[in-house]
């Protein structure tokens, strides 16, 4: 199998997926959700004519004359309140004060604003500048008309879209389902948190475990199990079946994955399913497998943390989230100034960990203390990838970098 690069590795991983199907969710839990359903509006908004400030709704022509200098004068006749309706119908040289949100009175067709008028004796209202029709209105159905369709399906629901949702009376929407993932760590060398000792030497706790469900809830999926395997082959494949049985969509396995003696992830998934990527030339992260057992896709992932949740960045996460109807699911990336240089050697692209921040006009990057694969304190405060082209050399302080911008640790 060749090696690809991650570009035509994430290109055929992505043209595989496909979005998942759907269920309806209360609007309250919607956020980040993509719909799966057009959704069409059951009223104009706004559903009246309304003020759009607190003011005097007017005929506009009755103030054709007003200025700073000389005021129109109208007699008051209503106070409308927002939620209230207009009893009185305004005709020419009257005026009814109004709330911003309340319904324009008949007869009326501009508002003018509290700041521009006096409120003098018996109810008579000096108005201090000219309006044109329409002024101070906020028309019917100006925002959203009746049996449109302001919000399509694939729409991200972000907080303006669950506003607009609430808007158009829908408590419930269809949303694409998530994906449920389930997580697996690999290693004879690895002890659980819970046993709540000091690990013996040759062994170490186990990181990925929570590391990966971790990942797997930022990125808006469902932690469907978390298990752990030895190197063994027959109990490797057999936790891997289960799996499948117990209906994930997504298996992420980490460790186990490589050439070693008892690396037994990726025999496991040629026995059960397929293999259509392994290796990938980036740094960290080399051996990755990537596959399906029936329609469950899999990821075998490096076993050291740093590396996992690169791979993790790179591969897993774009395709969670095309699985989750997002269209798509590209980081952001910057030009950076480079704060201090970056030893790499040609051959693989390399995703250094790093902390961006906005500066004096233009973005700068510093990475994240020592970035062996080893060194999990780089993950620490990182903010993006400081990504270096497989063909560069070193890259010295000073020079521009591109960097993907982790949207969830900014
Ligand atoms: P492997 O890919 O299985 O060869 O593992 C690569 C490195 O990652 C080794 O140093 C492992 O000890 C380490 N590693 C594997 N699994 C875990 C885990 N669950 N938690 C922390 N480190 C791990
Ligand atoms: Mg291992």
């Amino acid at each position: 199998m060749t090696i690809l690069t991650v570009e035509q590795a994430l290109e055929e991983l992505l043209s595989k997926i496909k979005r998942l199907g759907s269920e309806s969710v209360y609007l309250s839990e919607a956020v980040g959700r993509v719909l799966a359903k057009d959704v069409v509006a059951d009223i104009s908004l706004p559903s009246f004519d309304n003020s759009a400030v607190d003011g005097y709704a007017v005929i506009a022509s009755d103030t054709a004359n007003a200025s700073p200098n000389h005021a129109s004068v109208l007699q008051q006749i209503e106070t409308i309140y927002a939620g209230a309706n207009p009893e009185k119908k305004i005709t020419n040289g009257f005026t009814s004060k109004i709330m911003t949100g309340a319904p324009l009175p008949e007869g009326a067709n501009a508002v003018v604003m509290l700041e521009d008028s006096t409120e003098s004796e018996n109810n008579l209202i000096e108005i201090h500048t000219q309006v044109q029709a329409g002024q101070g209105v906020r028309k019917e159905g100006e925002d959203i008309q009746l049996a449109s369709t302001p919000l399509c399906e694939g729409t991200l629901l972000h907080a303006g879209e669950i506003g607009i949702l609430a808007a158009l009376g829908q408590p419930k929407v269809n949303v694409v389902r998530r994906p449920r993932v389930a997580v697996v760590s690999t290693g004879d060398e690895v002890v659980e948190i819970s046993q709540g000792v000091i690990p013996p030497k040759g062994k170490i706790r186990n990181s990925n475990r929570y590391l990966l469900s971790a990942l797997t809830l930022q990125t808006g999926a469902a932690l469907q199990s978390a298990r752990h395997l030895p190197d063994e082959l027959e109990p490797t494949m057999r936790g891997l079946k289960q799996c499948v049985e117990s209906g994930a969509d997504v298996i992420v396995v980490a460790g186990g994955v490589s050439v070693g003696e008892k690396d037994y992830v990726r025999p496991a998934l040629e026995k059960l399913g397929k293999l259509d990527i392994w290796k990938v030339n980036m740094k960290p992260g080399k051996p990755i497998a990537i596959g399906s057992i029936g329609d469950t896709l899999f990821f075998g992932l490096p076993g050291n943390p740093v590396s996992a949740q690169v791979t993790w960045e790179l591969f897993v996460r774009p395709a969670l989230l095309k699985m989750m109807g997002r269209s798509n699911s590209q980081r952001m990336q910057v030009e950076a100034l480079l704060e201090s240089n970056i030893s790499h050697s040609q051959g693989r692209t390399e995703y250094v960990r790093g902390k961006v921040r906005w500066r004096n006009g233009s973005f700068h990057v510093v990475p994240t203390g020592e970035q062996g694969s080893g060194m999990m304190h780089s993950l620490q405060d990182m903010n993006c990838l400081i990504v270096i082209p497989a063909d560069e050399t070193n890259v010295e302080k000073g020079s521009t970098v591109t960097v993907m911008i982790l949207g969830d640790y900014l």
